[in-house]
């Protein structure tokens, strides 16, 4: 393939699949009625309320209108760019239901990267095709164009990556959305611990690219199951067509509606976790069982050790659970820590010291 010769001809309607494109969506009780008050006969809900304290006993607002006219500003992104899934887990689902004919089409990812790409591509029998990281994590983008095939109609670029820890180059992604006629989504997951700035901003210069976001690290609320997918109005309408109608239950949308109001505090335990990040990385490049602490941009760290698996055991065992990494592509020997309060790094450092003398004293 002559690379130079490329040019985008993105065209949604040819990414799609062909049913996808002309399916009629179910149609729900508060798709068809959307005012507020009246006397509410026509979802079959209980009219008495709920056997709970709170109540639960009408159906959420399928489209989330009011999370997204808070979210709207704060994002500064259009509305009809949102939309909102249970957790990125049902956005990542639905962009490979809505492009990929099982068995025929293609995805492409970028190992060592988050595992719930290649999942949900292997759920609906689409063919991985796998372009390895360099050495230094960063997008091989000569590989990647050679890897494209006309059935290629996802390539997933995790930035800050997930277990790297690391910005993808933006020069890379530029390429890959200038030259690529599927869709690239990046997925911003970490994107809150990084002064990196979000590919929101360019969603109105490439109608090819997905920005994928999420409440569950920096905001706090990863119980709530929330994700966030901005991309061009035409995307959002497909997707807002297949998801299940009522996704976003009621409890997450009250707590979420609660959590837009926050952000003052997202912003203090950014900071906080940004601090702390600093002190654990300082504090384990220090210890001589540590091979090496990589640079990161999000609220983790991917360390590579000695005796990863042994260390691994040994934390378990102290009720300290990290993850191993150590036989993932690229990460040879390598746990990823979460950031923790400065007492749970402590516990962590003082468990590794501890560690560090018996093995010394064996
Ligand atoms: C944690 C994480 C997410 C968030 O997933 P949710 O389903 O929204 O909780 C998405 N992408 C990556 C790379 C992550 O590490």
């Amino acid at each position: 393939m002559n690379i130079c010769s490329m040019k985008n001809t993105f065209d949604l309607n040819k990414i799609l699949r062909p049913h996808i494109l002309s399916l009629a969506p179910y149609s729900s009780a508060r798709d068809e009625y959307t005012g507020h008050s009246g006397i509410f006969l026509d979802a079959n809900e209980n009219p008495y309320g709920s056997v709970t304290e709170e109540n639960y006993n009408r159906y959420p607002d399928p489209y989330q209108a009011e999370i997204k006219h808070k979210l709207s500003p704060i994002k500064n992104i259009g509305i009809d760019r949102i939309f909102l899934g249970n957790g990125s887990d049902e956005p990542i689902d639905l962009l490979t239901r809505a492009t990929c004919t099982p068995g025929q089409d293609h995805v492409m990812i970028l190992p060592p990267t988050y595992g719930m790409y290649e999942v949900s591509a292997s759920i609906h029998d689409v063919i991985i095709d796998k372009v390895s990281l360099t050495a230094d994590y960063q997008i091989d983008v000569e590989a990647v164009l050679h890897a494209i095939t006309p059935k290629t109609k996802i390539i997933w670029i995790c930035s800050p990556n997930n277990p790297t820890g690391n910005v993808m180059q933006s020069e890379a992604i530029r390429t890959i959305l200038e030259s690529f006629d599927g869709l690239v989504v990046v997925d911003e997951a970490y994107i809150d611990f990084t002064d990196t700035p979000s590919w929101i901003q360019h969603l109105d210069q490439y109608p090819n690219l997905v920005v994928l976001q999420t409440f569950s690290k920096a905001w706090g609320l990863a119980g709530i199951r929330v994700g966030m997918c901005f991309a061009s109005p035409e995307l959002i309408r497909i997707l807002n067509k297949i998801k299940p109608p009522y996704n976003i239950s009621l409890p997450a949308q009250r707590a979420l509606l609660e959590g837009l109001g926050g952000i003052d505090k997202k912003d203090k335990m950014i900071a906080e976790i940004l601090k702390e990040r600093t002190f654990l990385c300082n504090m384990l490049t220090d210890l001589s069982l540590v091979i090496k602490v990589h640079a990161t941009d999000a609220n983790f760290l991917l360390v590579q050790f000695d005796e990863a698996k042994a260390i691994m055991d040994y934390l378990i065992h102290e009720e300290i659970i990290v993850r191993d990494r150590s036989r993932v592509h690229l990460c040879d020997g390598c746990l990823r820590i979460t950031v923790g309060t400065r007492e749970e790094n402590e516990a962590l450092i003082e468990s590794l010291k501890k560690y560090q003398q018996k093995s010394v004293a064996a």
